[in-house]
């Protein structure tokens, strides 16, 4: 099955929404994408074809506007670890070629006959979800992003069996469900990253209670694109943050721009042994592999940690440190669509944005590469209509 993260366990075939049965057989899948008949719209983008990882100029189809459906034209796209992940294959789940890109800010161009929420004209944002079986009780209850049916962005496969292609494109055709608005007040290329990085932390502050908790201790750990974004919505609700970092040069931005109260360098003994038993919560963004157990100690008794970050291996999770401290670790996945719009409206109210490197679409490959030597600060962003005229 297609997915952005790997999975453990394989979906039920009972019940399922006669639309997603082509779920289950791949190949027809890779046949039905080349010849779905109602993909007439030819898109430039750029699409990875190996796992290289190396991104080329990439013409494509995309399917005719449906009554559901509003067409966007593409300005921005962040570009969030998770792409590297599959342009890279770490999770050995890519559908070559990809179209990655999953934090997508336009314009509406055309709307469905059957759209009431949105007009042309209007400034809009695409996140991680293109479909969802809209019948189980995780859609119903407006928590999509954990349907047993959910199909992504990209590298995922449309109700037509069409595989998806992303925001590293001029154009994009989507279910309305899976639009968001973005208030007037923001940037449409510094708020491009909170489609992924935005949402994938709110999220789980909003599900912990972080955010009605002022004065309570949140760690970070990795002050990359989605932990900065972190440290943005935790001060706004007046939380202490500090932040659990590998980069002791991030320090001095962290305290004083981002306005981080604490800053410990994970790898410095020292500070770690200081720093036991001071938090609440921890939010773990870290996208390479590394063992939990002495993060964990950082936790008070009965404190929580929600991983977000996805390395490829599993985790070492030590017992020692849950049993002696009675804590809780959890994951969280993006976010739901009505979640995603009330996190795009918090970001219009407090005017948070991220801060942002915009690159034209040929300078893709190097920016990829500087995020994966973690040197960004502290998320590129896709220029995509200011394209360079070799491409
Ligand atoms: P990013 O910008 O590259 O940030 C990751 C940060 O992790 C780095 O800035 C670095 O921070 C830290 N780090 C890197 N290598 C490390 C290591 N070996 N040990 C400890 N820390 C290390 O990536 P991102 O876009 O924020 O994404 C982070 C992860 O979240 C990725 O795995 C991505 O796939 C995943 N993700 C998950 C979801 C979800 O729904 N759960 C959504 C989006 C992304 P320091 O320099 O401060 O150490
Ligand atoms: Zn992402």
């Amino acid at each position: 099955m297609a997915s952005k993260f790997p999975q453990n366990g394989t979906s039920s075939k009972k019940g399922v929404n006669p639309h997603l049965k082509p779920l289950f057989f791949l190949s027809i899948h890779r046949y039905m994408a080349q010849t779905t008949p109602n993909h007439t719209q030819t898109v430039s983008g750029w699409a990875a074809h190996d796992s290289s990882g190396k991104i080329t100029p990439y013409v494509f189809k995309r399917r005719e506007n449906g009554p559901n459906d509003v067409t966007i034209e593409i300005l921005y796209c962040g570009i969030c670890h998770t792409d590297l992940h599959h342009v890279r294959n770490d999770w050995g789940i890519t559908m070559y070629p990809v179209v990655p890109g999953h934090e997508i800010t336009g314009v509406v161009t055309k709307v469905g006959t059957n759209v009431t929420r949105f007009k042309t004209g209007d400034r809009v944002g695409v996140g991680c979800l293109a479909a969802s079986c809209l019948e189980c009780e995780f859609c119903k209850s407006s928590q999509e992003n954990y349907c047993d049916q959910i199909q992504f962005t990209y590298n995922g496969i449309f109700w037509d069996g069409s595989i998806t292609y992303g925001g590293y494109s001029r154009m994009l055709v989507a279910d309305q469900r899976y639009v968001v608005r973005v208030p007037e007040n923001l940037p449409m290329d510094a708020v491009a990253p909170m489609l992924c990085a935005g949402i994938t932390v709110y999220s789980p502050m909003k599900d912990t209670k972080m955010l009605e908790s002022p004065g309570k201790k949140l760690g970070i750990i990795g002050l990359g694109g989605l932990g900065h974004v972190a440290v943005k919505f935790a001060k706004a609700f007046g939380l202490h943050v500090t932040i659990i970092s590998t980069s002791p040069s991030k320090e001095k931005e962290a305290k004083e721009r981002l306005g981080a109260d604490h800053f410990i360098v994970s790898t410095n003994p020292k500070q770690m042994q200081a720093g036991k038993r001071s938090l609440d919560f921890i939010l773990d963004t870290v996208s390479a592999n590394h063992s939990l157990g002495h993060y964990l100690e950082l936790l008070k008794v009965n404190g929580t940690m929600v991983i977000v970050g996805a390395p490829e291996k599993p985790m070492e999770l030590p017992s020692f440190p849950l049993i002696f401290g009675k804590r809780t670790v959890k994951g969280s996945m993006t976010g739901g669509m009505n979640e995603t719009q009330e996190m795009m409206d918090v970001c219009g109210k407090h005017n948070i944005t991220c801060d942002i490197e915009v690159v034209k679409p040929d300078q893709i490959n190097e920016a990829l590469e500087r995020l994966a030597n973690n040197d960004v600060r502290y998320r590129f962003v896709i220029d995509i209509a200011g394209q360079s005229p070799n491409l």
